[in-house]
């Protein structure tokens, strides 16, 4: 399963990846947690991509699709891989396009922009290994620690509400028309984010049915 998971920020999109990558045993390569540990550990890529992300913008697109590259030349992406957060722009889709890998299913998760708003206040990362929660909705085991590698529990310097807003707008104006390339190409299911985990899990299950 070649997928990508596609989805306003905050959607969901990478709770769902880590689900379907316990479930399918493939790997999530995701941008915006990749760039993370760029800027953590300080790297000319992570210097580069920080007051973008700080500012809810997105990072030069030649920065992303070279890290796309490295990832998916990898030999544990030949059997599937789970893109979160990539492509983002039409010209990471046709660089995308360009790589040669067929993509088998492009799963959008639809949620309103009034509803990602409210929900950001509660999500959640792991500093360590990235994993994502939500105080009311996904919440760790133990409050501020991360249920799969004991990490601490930290808020993205980028949820606060004027940055959700901004990478909402971008989201919109950037990303959003990459659906119409992907509907053509028959690719594309979308799942309604339902206000229970769970209720969406199972809609993201009965799509990934179909591909069994
Ligand atoms: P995410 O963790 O996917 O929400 O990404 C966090 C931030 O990383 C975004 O707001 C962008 O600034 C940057 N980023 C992640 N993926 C991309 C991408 N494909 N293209 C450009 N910027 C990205």
């Amino acid at each position: 399963m070649k997928m990508i998971l596609f989805g306003a920020p905050g959607a969901g999109k990478g709770t769902q990846a880590e689900r379907i990558s316990d479930r399918l045993q493939i790997p999530i390569i995701g941008t915006g947690m990749a760039l993370r540990e760029a800027i953590a550990q300080g790297t000319p890529n992570g210097l580069e991509a920080k007051s973008y992300m700080d500012g809810g913008h997105l990072v030069p697109d030649e920065i992303v699709i070279g890290i796309i590259k490295d990832r998916l030349a990898q030999p544990d992406c030949q059997k599937g891989f789970i893109l979160d957060g990539f492509p983002r722009t039409v010209a990471q889709a046709k660089a995308l396009d360009a790589m040669g890998v067929p993509i088998d299913l492009v799963l959008d998760i639809e949620v309103s922009d009034e509803d990602i708003e409210r929900r950001m206040t509660g999500r959640r990362i792991c500093g360590k290994c990235g994993a994502s929660y939500h105080l009311i909705y996904n919440p760790s085991e133990k409050e501020g620690v991360c249920d799969r590698c004991g990490g601490e529990l930290t808020i993205r310097s980028d949820d606060k509400p004027e940055t959700v807003r901004e990478r909402l707008r971008v989201y919109h104006e950037q990303t959003e028309p990459l659906k119409g390339h992907y509907a053509e190409s028959g690719k594309l299911r979308t799942v309604i984010g339902q206000e229970e985990l769970a209720d969406t899990s199972r809609l993201v299950d009965e799509v990934l049915e179909a591909y069994r």
